[in-house]
């Protein structure tokens, strides 16, 4: 579904991605790893175009998404993103939260919306909370409405930015929970994570990014026991 080729983003002097070459078929679930300041959520922020690549291509469905005729709006609904920061909106309960993007971009009414998000938020054990402001609930239950508000939107790819690095850690298992069923139904997830649990048990591939570069591109198993590349050994060593 999604193909990155030859991608380069530079800040000023900085070379934040140098001729990233990457892709995910349908229902793959990849962990990105790497040390701090290796690219990994700028890497995500290209794909879903919160930030304009220097140069190289993005491809969906075998679509350029820079060609002047895609649409990015409907591109955005179908490529959502869960932040470590959760960004919900403060003055919108929990469950209109999940029915405002509905409504505003994929013109559902409200009605339909409603119920749409309702599904979603038992799904991800919140449907007790819908009234709640996010000031109301915890770190872990904001993550989970953040997530159903980006599944609200039926997206075919979700990518997530450290979603469990902002949260105590008796919260980190919930969401978890909640991304390994996600990843059992088939949704195609890119997720940037220091959970290496969850990279070797819940992805089919992981990438090992380091400055600017992905050193690695393998099965769990081969990352695991055979790193190809020595950094990226010296990588788990540490974070294990
Ligand atoms: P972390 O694990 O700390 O989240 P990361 O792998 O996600 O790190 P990025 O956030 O992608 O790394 O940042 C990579 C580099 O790009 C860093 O050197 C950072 O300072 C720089 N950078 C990122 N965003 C910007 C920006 N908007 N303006 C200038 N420089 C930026
Ligand atoms: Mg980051």
């Amino acid at each position: 579904v999604l193909t990155v080729s030859h991608l380069k983003k530079t800040f000023g002097e900085n070379i934040v991605l140098k001729d990233i070459d990457f892709f995910a078929n349908e229902k793959d679930v990849v962990s990105i790893i790497g040390a701090s300041g290796s690219g990994k959520s700028t890497l995500l922020r290209c794909i879903n175009q919160l930030e304009k690549p220097t140069s190289g291509d993005i491809l969906f469905h075998d679509k350029n998404i820079q060609d002047s005729g895609f649409s990015l709006s409907n591109y955005r609904a179908k490529v959502g993103m869960v932040f470590q920061s959760f960004n919900l909106f403060n003055n919108l309960s929990v469950l209109q939260n999940c029915v405002v993007g509905q409504m505003k971009v994929l013109g559902r009414d409200r009605k339909e919306a409603e119920q749409r998000a309702m599904d979603i938020l038992s799904k991800v054990g919140m449907d007790q909370y819908i009234s709640a402001k996010p000031r109301q609930i915890s770190g872990g239950q904001k993550q989970r409405v953040a997530i159903a508000r980006a599944l609200a939107m039926d997206p075919e790819i979700l990518l997530f930015d450290e979603p469990t690095s902002a949260l105590d850690p008796e919260m980190v298992g919930e969401v978890l929970n909640v991304m390994t069923s996600l990843a059992k139904t088939g949704l195609t997830m890119l997720v940037v994570t220091h959970e290496m649990d969850f990279a070797r048990d819940v992805s089919n591939r992981i990438i090992f990014m380091d400055a600017g570069v992905i050193l690695e591109d393998s099965t769990p198993e081969e990352i695991f026991n055979h790193p190809k590349n020595e950094r990226t050994r010296m990588f788990l060593n540490r974070s294990i």
